[in-house]
């Protein structure tokens, strides 16, 4: 998974009232004022986990330490890389295929 895979499917969309906590998807149920909470009239902000430099910081971190675990199985060929693109089913096969594969499992 790349990091700009990640991004899109981040939720960063999102906003959510300062004054109730109530969240907002921007795409699917958007405040009928912009900025403004339907349920209190706070003010709405972008939540800080949403924020893409925390994405793309998390993304580093995750490389940063599981680099290393890559190298090491990797160096000891015991490392299968699935490609993460595309649906929950589509990547749920190709994980299912390389156990099936690592289990002597016939695919079928
Ligand atoms: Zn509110």
């Amino acid at each position: 998974m790349d990091s700009s895979t990640t991004w899109t499917r981040s939720p960063r969309r999102r906003v959510s009232c300062t004054g109730c906590g109530l969240v907002y998807n921007l795409d699917a149920k958007p405040p009928t004022n912009t900025g403004e909470c339907d349920r209190c009239g706070g003010k709405l902000e972008v939540r800080a986990d949403d924020r893409e430099t925390t994405v793309h910081s998390r993304f580093i971190e995750f490389r940063g330490s599981t680099e290393p675990l890559i190298q090491y199985y990797g160096s000891m060929d015991r490392l299968a890389r699935i490609d993460t693109t595309g649906g929950i089913d589509e990547v749920g096969k190709r994980v299912t295929a390389v156990l099936d594969g690592l289990l002597g499992i016939e695919a079928g």
